[in-house]
């Protein structure tokens, strides 16, 4: 394996992963990352103030604690450790205490009364089988096989069957199974995460696996900020001798002549002294593995790809954006009700026919008089993230993609005003506010296109095709250049999964 060239375009928590399997193989990596610092939608940084840690993206991490992917990096090992809320996640309920995501599942289910065998029935299976079930979820869905050796086809399937079972349906099908209101939202919470309407088939697997990943491992944080985890990771890839190079935006990516066809040259700027941008000389490497989405890696200059694949890119979607803002707040959000400041995640924007209404609007481009809101408050969990005495909270909006101007405003708005409305008193406990449009976020890293985050929707098509229906959905059907963003399996979210598919993949096909 020794003696390979790569270049990995882009240090989100996939390239970063697929970076370090690969650095620690041998192969000589240097990853290139547009931004002044490496992390991608897992950086933090002190936006309100110094001393005050926001992440600029991803802070709850139920998918990342005990990801095989980094746990194969042994990240605790570099520093990483993670810090639990008491309670993973509240939906707050609109003249009533929120309903309760608690780590126990009997704890959960006992508290939504006359639900509490439908939530057995439905999330217990899966907390019982946990590890099967992430595992088979992680993988690429089409193979037959696990990542990893000791999953058989039947081992494999059971653990699927067990998941679709309960999570094939449409969020809104699933909902039927509770009578109450509070158990119904609790869920809705849940599968909304998924940015799919709840009329779409398989939006009930969010709701499972959220739930079931809350009684599991919890949502934890990860402690000193998602920052911790970026660390960790350059760390293990330095260690093993690889490169980021900063402030290097790769604009090109094509075959070298003659003999050479195997070698990749890269091409990119870098920003000059005065800020501008110079293009810089190219680079070879055998292999190329791009931590991008579909739209950017049809951008590439000099890029050669089939066009079956070239196809399937053009045809990928994003689906709805959102709308973010950071918050700093003296003491603690002063909720109604004080079990959701035990939280570390909070749910809002109503029932679960209020969320779905909400979500479908989304999906068709319209905003919401009342848009479904995520809330993170990592202060629940680690006191480091703020001087003492005060707090840090990030919420998001789910809005149509792209939504800009006066809009993407109003959105920031409904964020606060649903936020003031569950914790009167919010607005003045309001020491700094920082709102980030789809514009803003797409800036600051071009992955979030029209201010998306998962790195396109997970429809049924775009589950099995991600992005292209394959055996094989890493590679890219060149020689050479394969994808490890989030746009492959498993999906979004801060675990590292598809960048260790792809780096494994890639050692597969050299080895
Ligand atoms: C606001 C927000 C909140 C989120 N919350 C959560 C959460 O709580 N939990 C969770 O699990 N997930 C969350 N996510 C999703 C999660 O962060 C992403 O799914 C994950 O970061 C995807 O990782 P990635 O490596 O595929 O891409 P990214 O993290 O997007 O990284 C891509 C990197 O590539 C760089 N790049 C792009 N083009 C080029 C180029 N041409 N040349 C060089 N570099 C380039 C970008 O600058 C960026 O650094 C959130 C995302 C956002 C934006």
């Amino acid at each position: 394996m020794a003696g390979h060239r790569a270049a990995v375009v882009g240090s989100g928590p996939n390239g970063l992963t697929a970076a370090c399997v690969l650095a620690r193989a041998g192969w000589e990596v240097t990853v290139y990352e547009t931004a002044d610092a490496p992390g991608g939608a897992l950086r933090s940084a002190e936006v309100l103030g110094d001393g005050v840690i926001s992440d600029l993206g991803a802070s709850v991490h139920p998918f990342g604690v005990g990801s095989p992917a980094f746990e194969d990096l042994r990240l605790a090992e570099r520093g990483l450790s993670w810090a639990h809320p008491e309670i993973p996640a509240a939906h707050t309920l609109d003249d009533e205490p929120p309903a309760l995501l608690h780590s126990s599942l009997e704890q959960t289910a006992a508290e939504l009364g006359v639900d509490h065998d439908a939530w057995r029935r439905l999330i217990g299976p899966v907390v019982a089988h946990w590890e099967e079930v992430r595992r088979a979820a992680m993988a690429p869905p089409l193979r037959t096989f696990g990542h990893r050796s000791e999953d058989s086809v039947v081992a494999r399937g059971a653990a699927l069957a067990r998941l679709g079972l309960r999570g094939a349906w449409p969020a809104d099908v699933a909902a039927r199974l509770f009578r109450t209101p509070r158990a119904r939202a609790l869920f809705a919470g849940m599968a909304a995460h998924s940015t799919v309407p709840f009329s779409h088939p398989l939006t009930a697997a969010f709701g499972v696996l959220f739930g079931a990943a809350g009684h599991a491992t919890g949502w934890p944080v990860a402690r000193g900020g998602s920052q911790a985890i970026v660390d960790a990771l350059t760390g293990e890839l330095e260690h093993h001798g690889g490169r980021i190079e900063t402030g290097f935006e790769v604009t090109g990516v094509r075959r070298a002549p003659g003999r050479l066809r195997r070698t990749h040259l890269i091409s990119g700027r870098r920003r000059g002294p005065g800020g501008g941008r110079a293009v810089v000389a190219e680079e070879a490497v055998d292999v190329v593995l791009c931590d991008l989405t579909p739209t950017q890696l049809l951008r590439l200059d000099g890029l050669e790809l089939p066009s079956r694949y070239r196809h399937a890119l053009r045809r990928w979607t994003y689906g709805p954006a959102i709308v973010k803002v950071d918050y700093l707040i003296d003491g603690t959000i002063p909720w109604a009700h004080p079990d959701t400041a035990r939280a570390g995640t909070v749910h809002l924007g109503g029932s679960h026919a209020q969320i779905s209404a909400s979500e479908a609007a989304a999906a068709r481009g319209v905003l919401s008089g009342r848009p479904y809101v995520l809330l993170t408050q990592p202060s629940a969990a680690d006191d480091s993230r703020a001087p003492a005495g005060q707090s840090v909270v990030w919420a998001y909006a789910h809005v149509p993609h792209g939504l800009e101007g006066p809009a993407a405003q109003r959105a920031a708005e409904l964020i606060d005003a649903e936020i003031a409305v569950n914790a009167p008193g919010f607005r003045e406990a309001v020491l700094a506010r920082q709102a980030w449009t789809p514009q803003d976020l797409e800036s600051m890293n071009a992955n979030l296109v029209g201010g998306t985050i998962s790195g396109g929707m997970p429809t049924v098509r775009q589950f099995v095709a991600r992005p292209a229906l394959s055996l094989q959905p890493y590679r890219t059907g060149t020689e050479g250049i394969w994808l490890c963003s989030s746009s492959t399996p498993p999906g979004g979210g801060a675990h590292g999964m598809n960048g260790h598919n792809a780096a494994q993949a890639v050692l597969r096909a050299l080895g």
